[in-house]
């Protein structure tokens, strides 16, 4: 998916490396155990890092124009959410 239409008509482009409006939502648990091993003497090097986050990350997109929020399913489908002040 290279491009995506927010159903309030703004185009996401998606192609374009990490865009601002796309979030890595990631588990709290597994962000408390990458500062943990921060903390190490063998620090991670960036590789290790996104490693570790990729594994659990679910990508989500905030529309720049709507606020809507769309998380990838991780089956090519995005489910979509409307702030409450849309509805
Ligand atoms: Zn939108």
């Amino acid at each position: 998916m290279s491009k995506f239409a927010c159903r309030c008509g703004y185009v996401m482009n998606l192609s374009n490396g990490a865009p601002s409006f796309e979030f890595a939502l990631v588990p709290e648990s597994r962000i408390e155990q990458i500062a943990d091993k921060l903390d190490e003497p063998e620090h991670l090097d960036s590789d290790a890092f996104y490693g570790l986050v990729d594994e659990v990350r679910t990508t989500v997109y905030r529309c720049p124009s709507c606020g809507r929020i769309h998380v990838d399913g991780g089956n090519g489908l995005l489910n979509s959410f409307v702030p409450e002040s849309l509805v």
